[in-house]
């Protein structure tokens, strides 16, 4: 909970005068999302972002009255309720903003919607060149306020000119919008990857979600801030080791007999497997901390249980704290290093981790 705590104070310090939409989807990446909630409450965020109406809820059961982003599209049949719960949608279509205007109407109620313009996303968000067009038309229907204008990058970590290309064609919209007398309290871009590069720019809110969490994105342009350096993962995840024996050389270890011993090996069984969202694709290629020593998985991940080398741990027993993520002694493996090892990316490895596995709350409760 310090590091989250820490994190979101150099979130803000980068930030400036930009405010920061707090990214907490997917269970707070995995975090839990009312803890973090929570914490983010009593620490100052200025408004939530989540994937679907649950989250939203999750929210308003931690506590009342936050701004809530919905950064999906809303269903048809969720319209109702979005209005009714005061969640803020993310408008692509003239259709979303009609249904809109009519359930804010059947309400007796202001419906407050971020406009998204797909400046290369491909994804959410209308043409470029159907923003302004969309922006005059909206204003005309009653019972709907765009409050927010956003767009989203589809390659803040590695692609500087593809980015480039989509924030100009983002400011141009919102200079268009603005010299026709068009406000926004929320003009907003950059996740994680965004605002490593280039905090505000002419926004004025970030959206982060993973370095919230301590986790830099791994990027392949040059990094000119200092910001990486700040953030500290939230986040350990831990096992044990259950049982420690030695096997004979010629041996295979677990599934499919992926590993074959070419000597006699003293091995380790832990208690977790993919069952707890590690990930399968670690078999035989991550490493895991057992006596504050990497060791090497051998063979297959399992449901429950997977298999070390611990010939660099000739001390650990039963009992023994197996760390899949996070410090050991002097040693830490990171959610980008492991998302490295099995070809994926932090967001999924953190995100995969599944509600077998108590989360313990250290510096704090929050909720
Ligand atoms: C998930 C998400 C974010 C946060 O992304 P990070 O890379 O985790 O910072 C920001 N904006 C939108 C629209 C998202 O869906």
């Amino acid at each position: 909970m310090n590091a989250l705590r820490g994190n979101l104070a150099w979130l803000r310090h980068v930030a400036g005068r930009g405010r920061i939409i707090t990214v907490v989807k997917a269970d707070a990446y995995g975090h839990g999302l009312r803890q973090i909630a929570a914490l983010l409450m009593q620490n100052g965020t200025d408004m939530f972002g989540v994937a679907n109406l649950d989250e939203a809820r999750a929210i308003r059961g931690v506590g009342a009255g936050w701004p809530i982003l919905m950064l999906g599209a809303c269903l048809p049949d969720e319209v109702k309720t979005a209005v009714r719960d005061q969640v803020r949608p993310t408008l692509s279509s003239l259709a979303e903003a009609q249904w809109f205007s009519e359930e804010a109407q059947r309400q007796g109620t202001l419906v407050r919607a971020h406009l998204k313009v797909d400046t290369g996303m491909g994804r959410l968000g209308v043409a470029v060149n159907e923003a302004l067009p969309f922006l005059r038309r909206i204003k005309q229907l009653p019972g709907l306020v765009v409050e927010g204008l956003c767009t989203h990058f589809a390659a803040a970590e590695d692609d500087a000119r593809f980015t480039r290309r989509q924030q100009i064609a983002f400011e141009k919209i919102v200079a268009a919008a603005k010299a026709e007398g068009m406000d926004f309290e929320w003009i907003h871009a950059s996740n994680s990857a965004g605002l490593l590069f280039q905090p505000l720019a002419t926004c004025n809110a970030v959206r982060p979600g993973l370095l919230v969490y301590g986790v830099v994105p791994p990027v392949k342009r040059a990094l000119r801030t200092k910001l990486a350096g700040q953030l500290q993962p939230a986040l350990t995840w831990k096992c044990r080791v259950s049982l420690v024996k030695t096997l004979p050389s010629g041996a295979s270890v677990s599934y499919g007999r992926t590993f074959r011993l070419k000597q006699r090996l003293r091995v380790g069984v832990l208690t977790a497997g993919y069952g707890d969202g590690y990930p399968r694709a670690a078999s035989n290629r991550a490493q895991v901390l057992v006596g504050g020593q990497m060791c090497p998985l051998l063979g297959r991940v399992t449901m429950d249980q997977m298999i070390v080398d611990l010939s660099a741990a000739p001390e650990a027993q039963p009992g023994d704290e197996a760390v899949l993520l996070g410090r050991q002694g002097g040693e830490e493996i990171t959610a980008v290093q492991l998302a490295g090892w099995c070809g994926t990316v932090p967001w999924e490895v953190l995100t995969n981790i599944t509600h077998r596995v108590p989360r313990l709350y250290l510096g704090g409760h929050a909720a």
